[in-house]
């Protein structure tokens, strides 16, 4: 058994379970990563957007 590891959230502060976290650890939350992501990336990227990387191929061309 892994043990629980907790750290705190650098956005909010709360106390944050590793676990229950898992890729937004040490954030508690996509809210709190979203707003530390924001600040170095002077809110370019655009979290919850998914349309902006299906850009990249549109499907208007499928003539013979
Ligand atoms: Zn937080």
């Amino acid at each position: 058994m892994t043990a629980a590891v907790r750290r705190t959230c650098p956005t909010c502060g709360q106390s944050v379970d590793r676990a229950q976290a898992g890729k937004l650890w040490p954030f508690c939350g996509e809210r709190c990563w979203a707003i530390d992501f924001g600040k170095w990336l002077d809110e370019e990227y655009r979290i919850g957007d998914p349309s902006a990387e299906a850009v990249i191929s549109p499907s208007g061309e499928e003539r013979d």
